[in-house]
């Protein structure tokens, strides 16, 4: 059976691929997941003497079934090119007793980047293979992160515009710096008066809205989505994972079949679920360990069962980890309730109105792969002038979280298998927080002082999408409130 695309939340709907990139988000607030999830076709050995775009496509083929080898390529070679500024895309750097994953070379040192430099290329190409007339309208919600990598894909893509809320105080100065100074016609960024959740919210609200999708249709438009809710994010992301593998035993680290461990620092749960799909495709990974900040919720899920968002929404020093509701969990528990839509919008439906559910003991069974465990913001600053002491190597305070995550688990469990720690950001990101962990005395200085230290500490230069800010005007300064994001966006598209 050809792999087509079913919501979460009913049965009887269903989508190709290209349809599913298109609408970003099902009907009834459902997400889209593949009805199956496929095995890979060629070996491990294989695939460890392909390079990143290569894997791309022997992943990314199996997903994306309605579009030809040309279009897929054409997607992959597009997006995978000199806006990285390693030629492997990706980097496994070890450090220690881990391999760090280095998905930050793209264009907004995020490894938003790796599914977002492509997104816009699957999107216009669905929307040629479907025939669509009207603009589409990338709604997007973001912790930080999302937003820049969303604004530099699509900015001035033709048949796009792309609108992006973010907590005005809930992310990092360079982050919203990055985002306020975006370029491009179709470009709009607003901070709003509330944190990411009511963000996600949101845009979510606005998917689902009937009526505003009939108005948005008479005048031209549709909505589609580039947050990780969307599958053209997530599969994208699967092929780092198969990459990862491919490249530690291309290396001669591991021999064919070894398995390995993951440690993801999670926050709406797309990334770790991408490397849960990589597992079920075949690759040997063993544990997926999901490392939180303080905002433990997902700790809390995998230890008892039991999902609550009833607690304090926590700002912390990896904000684009501060989420209570991590939206792809969703697709984990259709998974495990059996594929079966009403017993998930069941969960949904008490989360929506209680903020809590409590899994079955069967489901909780099928996800004993997971681990999870967070850091606190001291135990995230140690960890970062520690990894710093001892090899020199900076990371960034999200990665920081996944490796301090990692130290904790390797303690409760002796466990040896070898581990490739998620690296989602560079440093320079966030600056502050990373030279402050190092030494608290550089408190004192700007932004851009810390970044040059920065420079002189890692001796790694400082990069483009840094310089390309120092001197960059602001060009976004809307502040809404959570409730006026609808307005925010009819004034944007002239709808009445
Ligand atoms: C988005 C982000 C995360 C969280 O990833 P999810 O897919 O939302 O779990 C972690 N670290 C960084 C730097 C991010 O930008």
């Amino acid at each position: 059976m050809d792999l087509i695309y079913k919501s979460t939340r009913n049965n009887q709907e269903t989508a190709t691929a290209s349809e599913a990139i298109l609408k970003g988000l099902a009907g009834e607030g459902g997400l889209f997941v593949p009805s199956y999830i496929p095995k890979l076709d060629k070996s491990l050995k294989e695939l460890s003497a392909m390079s990143y775009q290569e894997v791309a496509y022997e992943v990314m083929k199996l997903f994306m079934t309605d579009f030809t080898e040309e279009e897929l390529k054409h997607c992959i070679n597009s997006a995978y090119d000199k806006k990285f500024d390693t030629e492997s895309i990706a980097e496994l750097v070890k450090k220690e007793d881990a391999y760090y994953l280095e998905l930050f070379h793209g264009a907004t040192i995020a490894f938003k980047d790796m599914a977002l430099s492509i997104l816009p290329y699957l999107m216009t190409t669905s929307a040629k293979k479907n025939h669509v007339k009207n603009e589409i309208v990338i709604l997007t919600a973001t912790s930080g992160d999302t937003g820049k990598a969303a604004l530099a894909g699509f900015a001035d893509v033709p048949g796009t515009k792309i609108i992006v809320f973010y907590p005005k105080h809930g992310v990092s100065p360079i982050q919203e710096k990055q985002m306020v100074t975006q370029r491009g016609d179709n470009t709009y960024v607003i901070g709003i008066e509330g944190n990411f959740d009511d963000a996600q919210t949101g845009v979510k609200k606005m998917f689902s809205d009937a009526a505003l999708a009939q108005e948005m249709n008479e005048a031209g438009y549709q909505f589609s989505s580039a947050n990780s809710i969307n599958i053209g994010r997530l599969v994208p992301q699967v092929v780092y994972y198969v990459y990862s593998y491919a490249a530690l035993l291309a290396r001669g680290e591991i021999s064919e079949g070894e398995q390995i461990n993951v440690v993801v620092p999670t926050g709406n749960f797309g990334n770790i679920l991408a490397a849960s799909y990589a597992k079920e495709m075949g690759i040997p990974i063993a544990k997926l360990i999901c490392a939180s900040n303080e905002n433990k919720v997902l700790f809390d899920f995998f230890t008892t069962g039991c999902y609550d968002r009833n607690r304090d929404f926590i700002l912390t020093s990896s904000p684009s980890m501060d989420i209570l509701i991590s939206s792809n969990l969703e697709r984990l528990i259709y998974q495990t309730a059996g594929r079966d839509a009403e017993k998930n919008r069941e969960f949904m439906k008490e989360l929506n109105t209680d903020g809590v559910y409590t899994i079955t003991e069967e489901m909780k069974e099928q996800m004993k792969d997971f681990y999870g465990n967070y850091a606190t913001e001291e135990e995230t600053a140690q960890t970062i002038k520690e990894v710093y002491d001892k090899t020199g190597y900076i990371i960034d305070t999200h990665t920081a979280v996944a490796a301090a995550v990692y130290k904790k688990y390797e303690k409760e469990t002796d466990d040896k298998t070898k581990t490739v720690i998620a690296s989602t950001a560079s440093p320079y990101k966030f600056t502050r927080s990373v030279m402050n962990a190092i030494d608290p005395s550089y408190d004192s200085k700007t932004d851009f002082e810390l970044i040059d230290e920065l420079e002189k500490l890692s001796g790694v230069k400082v990069p483009q999408a840094i310089e390309d800010i120092r001197s960059a005007a602001v060009l976004h300064d809307t502040v809404c409130e959570t409730a006026d994001m609808c307005k925010e966006v009819k004034k944007i598209l002239k709808i009445k």
